[in-house]
């Protein structure tokens, strides 16, 4: 690795930290018709999470099964904490100010 790449390097790390919890952001929240949720498409505001709450919806419209989509503010670490569980069914984690479009089972 040549000197230049090495400091370009060492920059990009300095400038890496990790997720913190005094900061807010949103997310979408997908609740699953076996009472388990996951957060994804983390956002920085809620108009932001709102349009990729649309997308989502729109993915899954035609879909048999459906999630129940809302966004919901929680911190960064929160959101970071919450990528490692699967199948979390825990009434302690964020919920939805306003729910974006109810689940359909068809
Ligand atoms: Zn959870």
């Amino acid at each position: 690795m040549s000197v230049m790449l090495r400091l370009a390097h060492r920059a990009i790390l300095r400038r890496r930290r990790p997720p913190s919890s005094a900061v807010t952001v949103y997310a979408v929240r997908m609740d699953w018709a076996d009472r388990t949720h996951q957060f994804v498409d983390r956002r920085s505001s809620p108009e932001l999470a709102l349009l990729a709450a649309a997308r989502l919806r729109a993915y899954w419209r035609r879909s048999p099964v459906r999630p129940t989509l809302s966004v919901a503010a929680l911190s960064e670490h929160e959101f970071a904490l919450h990528r490692r569980r699967r199948d979390c069914r825990s009434p302690d984690c964020a919920v939805a100010a306003s729910v974006e479009s109810r689940s359909v089972v068809a």
